[in-house]
């Protein structure tokens, strides 16, 4: 139990208004800028333009010297770049690397530092022996390759999903959850830094041969939710998303000072209170956090207390007062939480104490806890909420658009 923390945590007052911006399509498309008001998030439909299938850029390999490249099915070789098509054919087997000059293909230098393997449509295309759907760019780099998986946006969700949330869920949290991870896929992209790839591949599943069986919920909902993306003054909203946020959702501008956004300004959740994930309680050794904690100027023998010293609003840690045997200074609680592990200390909202030769961390809810609650989605939806509902209870203010067919 932590009785400090339920107590330190006060409501974000910013995040109580739910003032939601609804708009529905009209269906002649003549009038954009018709609004009308509904309960709750409505559609508003992108224009007749709506673009083809969009794809994302997936890393899935860096700094290795070569792969090997397979696929049964017709194929071909392009420069990203100009587009070019610089090798095709049926069937392909081959050892790639880079060169100082450009990429090699099976021994026959491509002439470009970058290509786009695609095989013909649906055709599975393997890497060292995994299975990729869509195509693979390979960049070139001083002898390096990275590797991106070209991937629907949609078959990209579908793998997300199946790693973040259980297919056991009901529908119309699994939507609300696919919704946000498409509408911050997609904002990722448009912020991507790298020319090579969108995202990294660290929340993506990379496998999707043999697993459609049990996958079969988490693709109905995605299929169910095809395009739909989060808005906020005409830009894709920066979706954020937790598993449990404990009680209150995350003001985004407390984390990144950036991010000034109404609708993730913060605002109480009841909903995760079924959460496994909940309360948690860590302890580690003082060695370890020692250890942790070595760096130039700080460099401490032994740590003699350790305090959070100041909390955000909602309840979590913002500063954390630590006196060692040398000196005293604070730390902000989420390097403190990122150098000791974010799994190990689930969230910032935790208080701690020391116990002999550890100290122990005891919190609330997992993860940074801007946006939606993954859990208090799943509650939500079992008391029988919608989808939208869910979405605009975590994202007051935002709107739903329909941006593919
Ligand atoms: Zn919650």
């Amino acid at each position: 139990m932590v009785p400090s923390l339920m107590s330190n945590r006060k409501h974000n007052p910013r995040g109580s208004t739910p003032g939601v911006a609804v708009r529905k399509h009209n269906p002649r498309g003549s009038t954009p800028g018709v609004a009308v008001v509904l309960a709750g998030l409505a559609l508003l439909v992108a224009p007749a333009a709506c673009r083809a299938a969009e794809q994302i850029r997936v890393l899935v390999l860096d700094n290795v010297n070569a792969v090997t490249i397979s696929t049964p099915a017709p194929y071909s070789i392009r420069d990203a770049d100009s587009g070019k098509v610089l090798v095709s054919g049926t069937g392909l087997n081959a050892r790639i690397w880079a060169q100082k000059k450009g990429i090699n293909v099976g021994g026959r230098q491509s002439g470009s530092g970058r290509i786009v393997i695609t095989p013909r449509e649906g055709a599975v295309i393997t890497m060292n022996n995994r299975a990729y759907r869509g195509a693979l760019q390979l960049s070139g780099r001083t002898g390096d390759l990275l590797v991106a998986n070209l991937i629907d946006v949609e078959d990209y969700i579908k793998g997300i999903a199946v790693r973040e949330i259980s297919h056991y869920w009901p529908p119309e949290a699994i939507k609300a959850n696919a919704v946000a991870f498409r509408t911050y896929a997609l904002y990722r992209r448009e912020h991507a830094s790298r020319s090579d790839y969108d995202v990294t591949a660290d929340v993506f599943s990379q496998s999707y041969g043999g697993r459609a069986a049990e996958r079969y919920r988490i693709t109905e909902a995605v299929d169910a939710t095809r395009g739909e993306v989060l808005y906020y003054g005409g830009k894709i909203l920066p979706a954020f998303y937790s598993s449990t946020c404990g009680g209150s959702t995350e003001d985004a501008s407390r984390l990144w000072r950036e991010a000034n956004i109404p609708p993730l300004a913060g605002r109480r959740c009841d909903f995760c209170k079924d959460s496994p994930h909940l309360r948690w309680r860590s302890a580690v050794a003082k060695e370890t956090i020692i250890a942790k904690l070595q760096k130039p100027g700080r460099t401490p023998n032994d740590i003699k207390s350790m305090a959070v010293a100041s909390r955000t609003p909602s309840g979590r840690a913002l500063a954390v007062r630590i006196t060692t045997d040398a000196r005293a200074f604070t730390i902000a609680a989420q390097e403190l939480r990122s150098l000791i592990g974010p799994d190990v200390v689930k969230s910032t909202n935790f208080a701690v104490f020391p116990s002999g030769k550890n100290f122990i961390f005891e919190g609330l809810g997992w993860g940074h806890g801007v946006g939606l609650c993954q859990w208090g989605a799943y509650s939500m939806a079992k008391e029988g909420k919608n989808y939208r509902q869910i979405l605009d209870y975590y994202y007051p203010g935002a709107e739903l658009r329909k941006t593919s067919p």
